[in-house]
């Protein structure tokens, strides 16, 4: 069971809506977390429980991002607006960039994101599985 997260801005959470639920069926076997809007429509389409963080602009991203400081996320969609500016571009900057730090597969859109899920549904995120066995960092709730 991996880690997922949602998190669509405004102009693209329809997309997000029918792109969650086409592969249902794949995400309903795993961890699920999202920005606090997106996950709530998520949900409301969806029988997929997801636990939801702060909406975006009040921080979601950076909670989001905390997981992927620790190595502890999986896999990201993330369906950015890129015709608008967002008050909080520090924060999905700061995100994007953990992203990279750490080697977190990321899809910024929805070609990307078709392309991740087919993967994910094949068994090609296995290695993520052992990187959650072997990586240094949380364990048990325990820094080491
Ligand atoms: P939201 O946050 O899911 O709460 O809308 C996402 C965003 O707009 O950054």
């Amino acid at each position: 069971m991996l880690k997922i997260s949602f998190i669509a801005h405004d102009r693209k959470k329809d997309e997000m809506i029918n792109f969650v639920t086409a592969y249902e069926h794949v995400f309903k076997d795993h961890q699920l977390y999202s920005t606090g809007t997106t996950g709530q429509r998520i949900m409301e389409a969806t029988g997929l429980k997801i636990h939801r963080y702060m909406s975006g602009p009040l921080g979601g991203d950076q909670q989001i991002g905390a997981m992927v400081a620790q190595n502890d996320m999986d896999l990201i969609i993330f369906l950015r607006d890129p015709l608008m500016a967002q008050p909080h571009e520090p924060d999905i900057t700061a995100l994007l960039r953990l992203c990279d730090v750490q080697g977190i597969p990321l899809a910024t859109n929805i070609a990307t994101a078709e392309i991740l899920v087919k993967a994910l549904d094949r068994g090609d995120f296995a290695w993520r599985e052992l990187v959650h066995k072997y990586k240094p960092g949380i364990q048990d709730g325990e820094i080491k």
